[in-house]
């Protein structure tokens, strides 16, 4: 657990979210401020801020997070469909560094 990080202390039950689902390498739980009928966040409970520090291993990771995500669709209500996003760094606005995947869905998705 890294000090100050908002989503290790919520992986940690430290801090309150709305979880969806847990196990003991990730955590799902309901953006706070949502930009979709549905968002949640799909964030791994070992500490890496950025996606371009991907290794072989979290690589590995981060594709059974997308799996879990498909496998629980249905009970998150994103059976319609959904899409991930991961913001990587300033440009892309990233504010919370700690790797997390946007998931977003529950309605027609805007695509610009
Ligand atoms: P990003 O801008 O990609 O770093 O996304 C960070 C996301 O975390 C934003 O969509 C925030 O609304 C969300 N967020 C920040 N703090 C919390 C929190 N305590 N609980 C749930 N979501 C949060």
């Amino acid at each position: 657990m890294t000090d100050n990080c908002i989503f290790c202390k919520i992986a940690a039950g430290e801090i309150p979210s709305q979880k969806v689902y847990e196990d003991e390498e990730t955590v799902v739980f309901r953006d706070i401020e949502p930009k979709a009928k549905i968002h949640l966040l799909c964030v791994p409970k070992d500490h890496f801020a950025y996606l371009s520090e991907l290794t072989e291993v979290r690589a590995r990771l981060l594709g059974r997070l997308m799996q879990k995500i498909a496998e629980h669709k249905d009970e998150w209500g994103l059976s319609q469909g959904y899409r991930l996003v991961i913001n990587q760094g300033e440009n892309a606005g990233q504010t919370v560094n700690h790797l997390h995947i946007h998931v977003l869905g529950g309605e027609t998705l805007e695509w610009e």
